[in-house]
């Protein structure tokens, strides 16, 4: 049985990092890592979490959309996933709103 502060802090552990999708390393630091999409038919769509591209990593993709990870987390980052729903393609809007949002959930993967 694990205690309740152990649980706690388990908790607090849960989605604070991700496996780059261009890499595949471990992004430790959100402020490191952004969301990229493109635009097809003005839907959002092919959503990514990579490591921006800064000194040695070239993850990201210059010629797609982003916005920095950091942005999509937490309840005002929930919100934002959630408003952009209308303009992206569902399925991979949800996707990435998983990975970010629901606990385990990436380490699952
Ligand atoms: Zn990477």
């Amino acid at each position: 049985m694990m205690g309740a502060t152990a649980i706690l802090r388990k908790m607090s552990e849960t989605t604070v990092r991700w496996v780059c999708d261009s890499c595949n390393e471990w992004i430790e630091d959100a402020g490191a890592a952004e969301v990229i999409f493109t635009y097809d038919s003005s839907r959002a769509k092919g959503h990514r979490i990579v490591h921006k591209s800064m000194g040695e990593r070239n993850c990201s993709d210059v010629s797609a959309l982003s916005y920095g990870l950091e942005s999509v987390l937490g309840e005002d980052g929930l919100a934002r996933l959630l408003s952009d729903a209308e303009r992206s393609d569902i399925a991979s809007l949800t996707g990435v709103t998983h990975r970010v949002h629901v606990p385990y959930y990436e380490a699952a993967r």
